[in-house]
């Protein structure tokens, strides 16, 4: 730790050397005042524990507080040994700056606040240094804990929302167009044939459809909609402010762009496609599930009228 004594007093200079531990401190002498503002300014120099005689030719209390505030980054210890009868030791703190004024006839009751400073330099730097790290594990922490939000809404393969994730926002929005009497529909799409993919290109190939598929679905769809794997091969869209005819639009929308799309592949271009079941909210609609069941029914009449298709169930 460095240490700078500013005096012009031999005796005193001799007093204090002697009895400073040398080994914690590395010490720098200084015998005139003006000498200071660069010394202290000075990069390899920085002294953290400064003893200043008030004695010393030309010193001048405000400059010298000047010349320590002016400096930012000084962390630092200020001893200052003045001339009059004080009723034991003073303490200022202020812009990094600790203060301490004891009366300069009694050099030797400074080595407890010498030590003392040297503790309290090492506290600080220790107590910066832990803040520091608690900040940083806190903007960790943060992270982490929004992944594992994000990980227990989504579907692992897909990154779509998850099935259970997906049917509770689902809920939420009937809930919403019920009370304010809105629209609601929703989109059950289920890929055809997957099994065929599967069994002619290998599981890991349908695993790439599968996301592929997700992706450009999750970007025909509206940012206000929501959209997740609910199994396998089948996905869900929850449409808010969507009616009937909205719904079919969409719907249309997106079985025509994976029909056109195409997985490349090394075994060549995978043409697929998609059948969809849509159904709306109507009045009498309970929970999500009322909406489900007919977008459900809706889907296996697209399947069995030929797939790659869209179908509506009407009540
Ligand atoms: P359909 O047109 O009637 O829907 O026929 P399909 O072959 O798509 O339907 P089926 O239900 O017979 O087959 C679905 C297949 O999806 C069977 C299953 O092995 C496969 N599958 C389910 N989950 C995954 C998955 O995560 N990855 C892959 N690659 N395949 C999956
Ligand atoms: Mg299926
Ligand atoms: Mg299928």
């Amino acid at each position: 730790m460095k240490m700078l004594i500013a005096t012009d007093d031999q005796t005193l200079m001799s007093q204090l050397r002697t009895s400073i531990d040398g080994s914690t401190f590395d010490i720098s002498e200084l015998s005139d005042f003006k000498l200071m503002s660069t010394f202290i300014a000075s990069p390899e120099n920085k002294p953290q524990l400064i003893i200043i005689d008030s004695k010393i030719p030309d010193f001048d209390a405000d400059m010298c507080k000047k010349q320590l505030k002016s400096d930012n980054g000084l962390q630092c210890i200020v001893i200052l040994l003045v001339d009059v009868d004080l009723d034991g030791v003073m303490y200022e703190e202020a812009d990094g700056v600790l203060s301490v004024s004891i009366d300069r006839l009694k050099p030797l009751d400074m080595i407890p606040i010498i030590n003392f400073g040297r503790n309290y330099l090492y506290l600080n730097e220790d107590l910066t240094a832990q803040r520091k790290k608690c900040l940083g594990l806190e903007i960790e922490n943060k992270r982490l804990k929004q992944m594992i939000v994000e990980r227990s809404r989504t579907d692992d393969l897909t990154g779509v929302l998850n099935r259970q994730f997906l049917f509770e926002q689902g809920e939420k929005e009937m809930r919403r167009a019920k009370r304010y009497n809105h629209a609601l529909s929703v989109l059950m799409m289920d890929i055809d044939h997957f099994k065929r993919i599967n069994d002619n290109f290998g599981h890991a190939v349908g695993d790439r459809v599968l996301k592929s598929f997700a992706k450009r679905c999750y970007e025909t769809i509206r940012e206000s909609d929501f959209f997740g794997r609910i199994g396998g091969e089948e996905f869900v869209a929850i449409l808010p402010e969507s009616s009937k005819e909205a719904a079919m639009m969409a719907s249309e929308r997106i079985r025509k762009t994976i029909e056109r799309m195409g997985l490349p592949t090394d075994q060549g271009v995978i043409q697929y496609s998609i059948s969809i079941g849509a159904a709306t909210l109507m009045p009498f609609d309970q929970f999500l599930d009322d909406l489900l069941i007919r977008a459900d029914k809706a889907l296996f009449s697209a399947k069995t009228k030929g797939r790659n298709r869209s179908c509506f169930y009407e009540v």
